[in-house]
């Protein structure tokens, strides 16, 4: 029986899954059990689409596609937390099972605290996270810096802070350092992201302090909720994962590895905020004064779902369609989520106009976080 705050290493019993896994199979054959074994009517999880470019959000309820979600996409930016809510009024008493990076974890968070959605009706598989690339971005950095085609890749991972790809006639990996600062590699809010390891979830898996004839082979899983014990027990019990406990040099290696995460997420912070902190309301206006007010930002964002329709159609005081914009629609903007920005990126990622949105929202959330509760990305309260 796993039990709470357990560390282990495991794996699928299925060879064919874990060929195709990222390390192991673990998260895929869980889910894939908790669809057989009913504990879940459906799954969110990310696939492959056209190339290792394209990540594609996919709702399952036959366990056999779960297959099609195995592996890593580094460039996959999506946020499933908000996504979900647009199958909210379909699925309001199904269990889902869905796999979460720190950023859909916390998005969850903040929208169970506007109870938008229900957790007690989520199966959470966190995957810990050292950062997503963009995959515009992406394409560009493996171009210019690796003197590669992009088309030419099949895969790609981070590994021992490098950014591999493999592609069609060989392998390259160049420094994560290196790139980020020529202005590549991951997101500028993946930099400052402190959420590695999703122990809100109920099981967080990933490769950290995987190591000796398992390394590459297993997922490190840490149990974090009697759910996510309960469907590790019964999916070691129906032999489709197999367990051992963790290389206790290994866990040290883990917490080593995050720390250094951490310290990291901390000097981007440092990077970012410094030079923004003596001018951010000038830095703003001079920013937001491109902005053709498209609400990709608002529509994207996991905590401003409900205004998005309303501000359409034009009810409220910053009316759609006049530009330049008014500098109240900013306000406005930022006033609502000060709070509670999670730093997901997703305004930045989706605004046609490259305005630094989460950078802004994050400085001034931080700030805030010194002094306020509730704390970024924390449980919701009970009130
Ligand atoms: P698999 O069985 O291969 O399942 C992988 C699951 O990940 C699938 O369910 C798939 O839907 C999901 N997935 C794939 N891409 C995405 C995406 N972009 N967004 C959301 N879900 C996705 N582990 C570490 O220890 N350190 C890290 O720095 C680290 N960074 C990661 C960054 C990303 C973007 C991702 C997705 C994972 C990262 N992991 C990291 C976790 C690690 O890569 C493996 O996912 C984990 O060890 C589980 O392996 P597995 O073989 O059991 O997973
Ligand atoms: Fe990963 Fe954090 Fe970036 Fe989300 S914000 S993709 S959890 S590094
Ligand atoms: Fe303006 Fe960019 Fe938001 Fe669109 S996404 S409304 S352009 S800030
Ligand atoms: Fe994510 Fe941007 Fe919303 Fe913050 S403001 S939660 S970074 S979409």
């Amino acid at each position: 029986m796993a039990k709470k705050g357990e560390l282990l290493y495991a794996w699928t019993t299925d060879a064919a899954l874990g060929k195709k896994a990222e390390c192991g199979g673990a998260v895929s054959q869980l889910l894939k059990y908790a669809l057989e074994s009913k504990m879940v009517d459906a799954v969110l999880a990310v696939k492959k689409g056209v190339d290792i470019y394209d990540a594609v959000p996919t709702l399952i309820s036959d366990p056999k596609d779960i297959d099609q979600t195995a592996g890593s996409l580094h460039c996959g930016t999506v946020l499933l937390s908000k996504l979900l809510t647009s199958y909210a009024p379909t699925m309001a008493d199904k269990k889902v099972g869905v796999v979460v990076k720190g950023c859909d974890m916390m998005g969850f968070l903040e929208l169970a605290k506007r109870k938008a959605v229900n957790l007690d009706n989520f199966l959470m598989i966190g995957v810990n996270c050292g950062g997503t690339v963009s995959p515009v971005k992406g394409r560009k950095m493996i171009a210019e810096k690796f003197g590669v085609d992009p088309n030419a890749v099949h895969k790609e991972e981070i590994d021992k802070g490098q950014f591999i790809i493999e592609y069609e006639g060989g392998e390259k990996g160049i420094s994560m350092d290196e790139l980020e600062d020529a202005g590549y590699g991951r997101r500028s809010n993946c930099r400052r992201c402190k959420v590695k390891i999703p122990r809100q979830a109920d099981l967080a898996c990933g490769n950290w302090g995987v190591i000796g004839d398992k390394a590459g082979k297993a997922t490190f899983v840490e149990v974090c909720s009697d759910k996510g014990a309960d469907l590790l027990s019964k999916a070691v019990a129906a032999k489709k994962v197999a367990v051992e406990p963790a290389n206790p040099k290994g866990i040290e290696i883990r917490a080593k590895t995050e720390n250094a995460m951490f310290k990291l997420g901390d000097k981007w912070r440092k990077r970012d905020f410094t030079d923004l902190s003596p001018n951010l309301w000038l830095t703003i206006e001079n920013e937001t004064a491109r902005c053709t007010k498209c609400y990709a930002c608002i529509d994207k964002c996991p905590v401003c779902f409900p205004v998005a329709d309303r501000l359409k159609k034009g009810s409220l005081m910053v009316r759609p369609g006049t530009l330049p914009v008014d500098q109240m629609f900013h306000l406005r903007r930022l006033a609502h989520i000060g709070d509670s920005c999670i730093n997901c990126g997703q305004c930045e990622e989706c605004c046609p106009m490259e305005i630094p949105l989460a950078l802004f929202s994050h400085a001034i959330r931080t700030e805030g976080d010194a002094f306020f509760e509730p704390k970024l990305g924390k449980a919701p309260y009970s009130n």
